[in-house]
C-alpha cells in the first residue's frame, strides 16, 4: 500500500486534534471539533482524546468485510461513549465531537465514508476528480450566519434569536433538518455520506480535513485537480505548506473571512493499485 500522511497543528506548539490512521486497504481520518474556550461540556477528556480514542476504536473494526463502513462507524461511537460514560455526562450537549472520513477497498469496491465537513477526494481514470464531502454543515453555517427569520425546527424565533451562535448549532447537532457528526449518539453514522467506486477506476483517494481542504474550497486557489497534482507531486506536506501560506498572507481575514486563522490539517493520500 502506498501511502503519504501529513498532519500538522493549527499552529506550532498547540495539541492536534486531527486523528489518522491507515489499515491494511483502508485509511481512517477524524477531525475533532474544538467547543469554545469556557464552554461546560461535561467531559474529562479533550477534544484530541476523542478523536484518537474514536479514530483507534474505528481502525479496529473498519477492516471487518462483514461490517458496512456506516456499521463501522456506528460501533465506533458506541465504544468510544462507554469509554466515558462512567466518568462523564455524555448527555452534556457540548460534549467532544468529531468529523470522520473512511476509505477502504473491499473486493473490487472502493468505498467511502464521510461525516460533516471532512473530504474524500478520488482521482478517476476515466472522470474527472470527484470530491465527496457531506454538506449540511456548511449549509447550517450559511443559515445561522445569515439567519433573518427563525429556522424551521425552531417554533419560537425570539427564542432562537437569543441563543449564542454555540447554541444554535447545538441545538442542530444530530437532529434530522440540522447537521451530524460523531459525539455520543451512534445514529448518527446512520447519516453519514457513502458510495462506492469500481477499484479498478480510481487512481488515488485523498483523505483530508477541512484544514487542509482550504486551499480549494475556502481560498479558491486550487481546483480539486490542482490538488491533486500537487499531492502527487509534493505529498501531503506540499499541500499543508501551500495552505499555510496563503493563511500567513491573510492573517486577519480580510480576503477569505473565516472563523480560525489556521485549522489543524491532515491529508492521507492513498495511491493505488495496492
Ligand atoms: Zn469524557
Amino acid at each position: 500500500m502506498r501511502v503519504a500522511i501529513g498532519t500538522e497543528p493549527e499552529r506550532p506548539g498547540k495539541e492536534n486534534e486531527d486523528f489518522a490512521a491507515v489499515l491494511p486497504g483502508a485509511v481512517v481520518v477524524i477531525d475533532g471539533a474544538s467547543a469554545p474556550p469556557g464552554l461546560e461540556s461535561g467531559c474529562a477528556h479533550s477534544v484530541a482524546w476523542y478523536a484518537r480514542t474514536l479514530g483507534g476504536l474505528l481502525a479496529g473494526v473498519v477492516t471487518d468485510p462483514s461490517l458496512t463502513l456506516a456499521d463501522a462507524l456506528e460501533a465506533g461511537i458506541e465504544r468510544v461513549v462507554l469509554a466515558h460514560t462512567d466518568t462523564c455526562d455524555v448527555g452534556n450537549p457540548h460534549s467532544p465531537s468529531a468529523t470522520v472520513a473512511v476509505a477502504r477497498a473491499t473486493g473490487d469496491e472502493l468505498e467511502y465514508l464521510v461525516l460533516a465537513d471532512t473530504t474524500v477526494l478520488l482521482a478517476r481514470s476515466r472522470d474527472e476528480p470527484l470530491a465527496v464531502t457531506d454538506g449540511r454543515l456548511e449549509a447550517l453555517r450559511g443559515r445561522i450566519d445569515g439567519l433573518a427569520e427563525g429556522p424551521s425546527l425552531w417554533g419560537d424565533t425570539r427564542a432562537f434569536a437569543r441563543l449564542s451562535r454555540v447554541e444554535k448549532f447545538a441545538a442542530y447537532r444530530n437532529r434530522p433538518g440540522g447537521f451530524w457528526v460523531a459525539g455520543t449518539d451512534p445514529a448518527a453514522a446512520r447519516e453519514a455520506v457513502t458510495g462506492s467506486l469500481p477499484l479498478a477506476e480510481v487512481l488515488s483517494v485523498s483523505v483530508m480535513t477541512d484544514g487542509a481542504t482550504r486551499l480549494v474550497d475556502l481560498f479558491g486557489l486550487r481546483t480539486w485537480s490542482g490538488a491533486l497534482d500537487l499531492l502527487d507531486e509534493e505529498g501531503p506536506a506540499g499541500l499543508i505548506r501551500r495552505t499555510r501560506e496563503a493563511e500567513a498572507s491573510d492573517p486577519d481575514g480580510t480576503r477569505w473571512p473565516r472563523a480560525k486563522a489556521s485549522d489543524d490539517a491532515t491529508v492521507v493520500h492513498w495511491t493505488l493499485p495496492m
